[in-house]
C-alpha cells in the first residue's frame, strides 16, 4: 500500500507541472528565425534565377546531397544573369543533415535554408527535391524564367549590389517563417492540380 502511495506521488506531482508536449500537427512548434529548414534556390527582383550552377555547395557539402548540371545561357534563353545557370539541381533529403555548410559556400546567396521541416516521405525518390520544388515562389513584379535582364545590362547590375546589399535581391530576405508559408501554400496548390 505504501509502495503504492509513494509511486502515485510522481504521477501527481506531473499533472501540475508545464507540459513539455506538443499538439502536432494541429498546433505546430514555434521555430527560431534561424532554423535549418529545406532549401531555397532564390530570386533576382525580376525572376531571374541567382542560381550560376557553379557546384560549389556540391562541393562543400559533406553528406554528398546536392547535384548541380551547369548550363550556358543563351540570349534567347536566359535563367540567369550572367555566362551560367544550373541546369538540373537537386538535394537529397534522405542525405542532408541539415549542417548550411552548402548556404555558407554560395558565392551569390542563391542558396538559404527555410523554416520548413515536413520533409517526410515513404520513398527515396520523393526525398529528392529537384529545381522546380527548391526555387523560390514568384512574388509582385517576378516572371518566370527564362527571360531577358530586366534590371541592367550585365551580370554586374545583378551581382554588384546584391552580394553588399542584400536588399536588393529577393528570396533570401523573406523571413523564414514567411516564406515556409509560400512553399507551403505553393506545395499546396501542386499537389490539388495534380488531384484535379
Ligand atoms: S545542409 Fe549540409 S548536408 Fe544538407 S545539403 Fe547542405 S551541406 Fe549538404
Ligand atoms: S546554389 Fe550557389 S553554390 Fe550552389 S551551384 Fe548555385 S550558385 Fe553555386
Amino acid at each position: 500500500m505504501w509502495g503504492s502511495l509513494k509511486g502515485f506521488t510522481v504521477t501527481f506531482k506531473h499533472m501540475f507541472k508545464k507540459q513539455v508536449t506538443v499538439d502536432y500537427p494541429e498546433r505546430p512548434p514555434k521555430l527560431e528565425a534561424r532554423y535549418h529548414g529545406r532549401h531555397v534556390l532564390n530570386r533576382h527582383p525580376d525572376g531571374l534565377e541567382k542560381c550560376i550552377g557553379c557546384e560549389l555547395c556540391a562541393w562543400a557539402c559533406p553528406a554528398d546531397a546536392i547535384y548541380v548540371e551547369g548550363a550556358d545561357n543563351t540570349e534567347a534563353e536566359r535563367y540567369s544573369p550572367g555566362e551560367r545557370y544550373a541546369k538540373v539541381y537537386q538535394i537529397s533529403y534522405a542525405r542532408c543533415i541539415f549542417c548550411g555548410l552548402c548556404v555558407e559556400a554560395c558565392p551569390t546567396r542563391s542558396l538559404t535554408m527555410s523554416n520548413e521541416y515536413e520533409l517526410a516521405a515513404d520513398n527515396r525518390r520523393d526525398l529528392i527535391f529537384t529545381k522546380e520544388q527548391l526555387l523560390a515562389p514568384l512574388t509582385e513584379g517576378m516572371e518566370r524564367t527564362p527571360h531577358p535582364m530586366r534590371l541592367g545590362d550585365s551580370e554586374k547590375d545583378y551581382y554588384g549590389t546584391g552580394t553588399d546589399n542584400p536588399g536588393a535581391s529577393q528570396g533570401a530576405e523573406f523571413s523564414s517563417v514567411e516564406l515556409s508559408e509560400l512553399l507551403k501554400q505553393r506545395t499546396e496548390s501542386e499537389r490539388s492540380s495534380e488531384n484535379a
